[in-house]
C-alpha cells in the first residue's frame, strides 16, 4: 500500500518532464491518476508505460474545457497544476503578447483550475492543491527570466492566498519552487545559451555545473524530475498535512547562499 492509497489525483502537463514523473510517482504510491496534457502523443506513451494511469487531453488555456472536465469527473483529493512556459528575455524583450501568453498559461490557468475543482473539494471536506512555481520568482531574481519570474511569483501569491482563505476547511495549497531540473525545458534553455554564446553545448553544461553561469547548480548536478515528483508526493501525503501555503524550495542549494 502506498502513501496516496486510493487518492483521486489530477495533474496538468503530465505528458512529459516533471508532470509525467509526478504521475508515475503518484500511481506508484497507490493513487488513482488522471494525467492531462495538450499533447496526445506524450499521453499515449505515458499510458503505455503505466496502463493504470488514466489520460485525458486538456488545454489549460481553454476555460470551457476545464469547466467540462470538472463537471465530468467531480471531486478530487489532489490537484497538481504543473503546466508552465518559459519566456527567455528581459523586460525590454517582453512584448505585450509574451506577457499575455505567459500569464495566461502560468497563472490564469491555475486560477481557472482551482475555481473549477475547489467547490467539490470543499463539499467533501478538503483536498490538496499543488502549484508549480520556480526559484526564479520572488525566491530569487534570475537573469533573462522577466515575465517567467513575474508569473511564478504570482503563482506563489495565488497559492498563499488560497491556502489562507480555505485553511479551516481542510484545503492544503502549496507551491513547489525547483531549481534547474533536467527536462526538455532546461535542455532548450541550455541550447539557447550555447547558441547565444557561440559555445558548444558541452562547454555550457560544464559552466552550469562549475557555477560560471547564473543558472548554475551548486550541488554540481541537475535536479532530477523524480526529486521534484517526490516533493509533489510529500505535499499531498498525510506526512505533509501541516504544509499550508508553503513555497517549497527544491533547488540543489541555488538559494542557500
Ligand atoms: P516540459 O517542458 O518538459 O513539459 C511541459 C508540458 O506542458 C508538455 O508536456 C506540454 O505538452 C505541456 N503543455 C504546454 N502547453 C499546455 C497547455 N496549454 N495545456 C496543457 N499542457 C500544456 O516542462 P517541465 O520542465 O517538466 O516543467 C514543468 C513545470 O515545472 C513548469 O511549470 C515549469 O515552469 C516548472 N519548472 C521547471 C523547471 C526546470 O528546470 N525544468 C524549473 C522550475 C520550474
Amino acid at each position: 500500500s502506498g502513501r496516496l492509497e486510493e487518492k483521486k489525483t489530477l495533474i496538468t502537463a503530465a505528458g512529459q518532464g516533471i508532470g509525467r514523473a509526478s504521475a508515475l510517482a503518484y500511481a506508484n504510491e497507490g493513487a488513482r491518476v488522471l494525467a492531462t496534457d495538450i499533447n496526445p502523443e506524450s499521453l499515449a506513451s505515458l499510458k503505455e508505460e503505466s496502463p493504470e494511469i488514466e489520460t485525458c487531453l486538456l488545454d489549460i488555456t481553454d476555460p470551457q474545457a476545464i469547466t467540462n472536465l470538472a463537471k465530468e469527473i467531480g471531486t478530487l483529493d489532489v490537484l497538481f497544476n504543473c503546466a508552465g512556459f518559459v519566456h527567455h528575455g528581459t523586460l525590454l524583450e517582453c512584448e505585450e503578447s509574451d506577457w499575455e501568453f505567459t500569464f495566461d498559461l502560468n497563472v490564469r490557468s491555475m486560477y481557472r483550475m482551482i475555481r473549477a475543482f475547489l467547490p467539490a473539494m470543499l463539499e467533501t471536506g478538503g483536498g490538496s492543491i499543488i502549484n508549480m512555481a520556480s526559484v526564479a520568482s520572488n525566491v530569487r531574481g534570475v537573469p533573462n527570466r522577466f515575465v517567467y519570474g513575474a508569473s511564478k511569483a504570482a503563482v506563489i501569491g495565488l497559492t498563499k492566498s488560497v491556502a489562507a482563505d480555505f485553511v479551516k476547511q481542510g484545503i492544503r495549497c502549496n507551491a513547489i519552487c525547483p531549481g534547474t531540473v533536467r527536462t526538455d525545458l532546461s535542455e532548450h534553455r541550455i541550447d539557447t545559451y550555447a547558441a547565444e554564446r557561440g559555445k558548444p553545448k558541452e562547454e555550457v553544461l560544464e559552466d552550469y555545473l562549475l557555477e560560471k553561469e547564473p543558472y548554475h547548480q551548486p550541488m554540481s548536478r541537475f535536479i532530477s524530475i523524480e526529486e521534484i515528483a517526490a516533493a509533489a508526493v510529500y505535499l499531498c501525503s498525510s506526512a505533509g498535512a501541516a504544509m499550508r501555503g508553503a513555497a517549497f524550495t527544491v533547488d540543489g542549494g541555488w538559494t542557500a547562499r
